[in-house]
């Protein structure tokens, strides 16, 4: 007896199938036409293929990676918070920043901000070099140091301002101003710090604004993705084909997650702003504290700048403690409300050690550089209310220097 014969001989013991069970199961009620409904909430269209009424014609989706409902509705609520013609949606924001990086080819070169996310940094340094593109960190703040940077094959300048974890802030007019008149290069700022509430790049001239909207976007901690905004028709004709091409895109789900998160985006931000603004006094007044990174206080050194060109700043703050690596380590234990880990912009506090966490893959010697030293401490400051932060601060800090007499807050 065969292996088929077998089957069909076992089978036989059992009483017939339900008629049509299969077909039902997959058609009954799924009539793609039924979707016009007037549902408040986006749905959530995890479909992967939608009907076409004839061959090619179809009703502006077709297949899930090139366009998806849910997606769609997210990009283009992004894209008019960015003040943008168009947006796209990606798997994370090192997905937009590779996607954005496939509009160069091999031999081109990049200008990169010298104190970007640690993440970015690895992309160009590690992966795009292996592909022929050549870049140079430098600090784009000097608009003397970016004019010397640009050589005949720049093809891209990445600025990321305020920076991480230094809170450097960059003129993205001016810089866009010098970068466009050497030609065709293209001029990215990477806004996952402010979000489109704080600072708008288009509107003072960059060419994409990127997120990683796993931060302050979504704003809850739950998703990774990534976001590129532009009004150049050439670009996103461009992305658009990258996007579907490359394939990085997010899960339809993560898009309606991201799209509930940005309808509190406006009210997170300003009480983030708030909390951090306190925090950042806190701080500063503090002796056992040795110096603050935060844009939105007068001692910032591009205070002004940051007031000309943002509508306020996020719950971003980094610090050094004073002491040493051991003292940093005790401050970051001792925490109750901010909890210890990487990422940011979530509704939670997160405090986080850069050299030993996320700055990690920035080379040693880099580091040193740019200031992220072993007492070079981060806060995301987040929604909590903002005397319960600073007393966890204020207790964290006193098991790391039980020494240091300090007035009550
Ligand atoms: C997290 C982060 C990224 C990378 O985004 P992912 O979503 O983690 O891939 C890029 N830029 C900045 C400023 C970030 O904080």
């Amino acid at each position: 007896m065969s292996a088929g014969d077998k089957e069909r001989d076992l089978l036989s013991g059992f009483q017939p199938s339900f008629e049509h069970f299969s077909t039902q199961a997959l058609h009954v009620g799924q009539d793609a036409e039924q979707w016009t409904s007037m549902a408040v909430v986006p749905p959530i269209s995890l479909s992967t293929t939608f009907k076409q009424v004839a061959p090619g014609k179809h009703t502006g989706f077709e297949y899930s990676r090139s366009g998806n409902p849910t997606r769609n509705c997210l990009e283009k609520a992004v894209a008019a918070l960015d003040g943008a013609k168009y947006c796209m949606a990606f798997a994370s924001g090192l997905a937009t920043t590779m996607t954005i990086a496939h509009l160069l080819k091999s031999g081109d070169g990049i200008i990169c901000m010298n104190d970007v996310y640690g993440g970015t940094n690895r992309y160009f340094r590690r992966v795009g070099s292996e592909m022929g593109l050549q870049t140079c960190f430098i600090d784009c703040t000097s608009l003397k140091c970016l004019r010397e940077a640009i050589k005949p094959n720049t093809k891209l300048v990445w600025i990321e301002t305020p920076t991480n974890p230094m809170m450097n802030v960059t003129d993205i007019k001016a810089c866009a101003e010098l970068v466009h008149k050497h030609g065709d290069i293209i001029m990215v700022v990477d806004n996952t710090f402010m979000s489109p509430y704080f600072q708008r790049p288009l509107a003072l001239g960059a060419d994409i604004c990127m997120y990683s909207a796993t931060k302050y976007m979504n704003g809850h901690s739950d998703v990774v993705m990534g976001l590129a905004s532009t009004n150049r028709d050439d670009l996103y004709q461009k992305l658009k084909f990258l996007q579907n091409a490359i394939g990085a895109v997010p899960s339809p789900f993560d898009c309606f997650l991201c799209n509930r998160g940005l309808k509190t985006l406006s009210l997170r931000m300003r009480q983030h702003f708030k909390n951090a603004l306190a925090v950042a006094q806190f701080l500063e007044a503090d002796p056992r504290v040795e110096k603050v990174f935060f844009p939105g206080l007068p001692s910032h050194p591009q205070y002004k700048l940051t007031k000309q060109q943002c509508t306020g700043t996020s719950g971003m703050i980094s610090f050094l403690i004073k002491g040493n690596l051991e003292n940093a380590k005790i401050f970051l234990e001792n925490l109750k409300i901010f909890c210890l880990a990487e990422s940011l912009g979530g509704y939670e506090s997160l405090a986080e050690h850069p050299a030993i966490m996320t700055h990690a893959s920035v080379p040693v010697e880099e580091r040193m550089v740019l200031g992220i030293s072993d007492t070079l401490i981060r806060l995301s400051v987040g929604l909590e209310d903002v005397e319960d932060i600073i007393e966890d601060l204020h207790q964290a800090l006193k098991v790391a220097h039980p020494n240091v007499v300090t007035s009550p807050i």
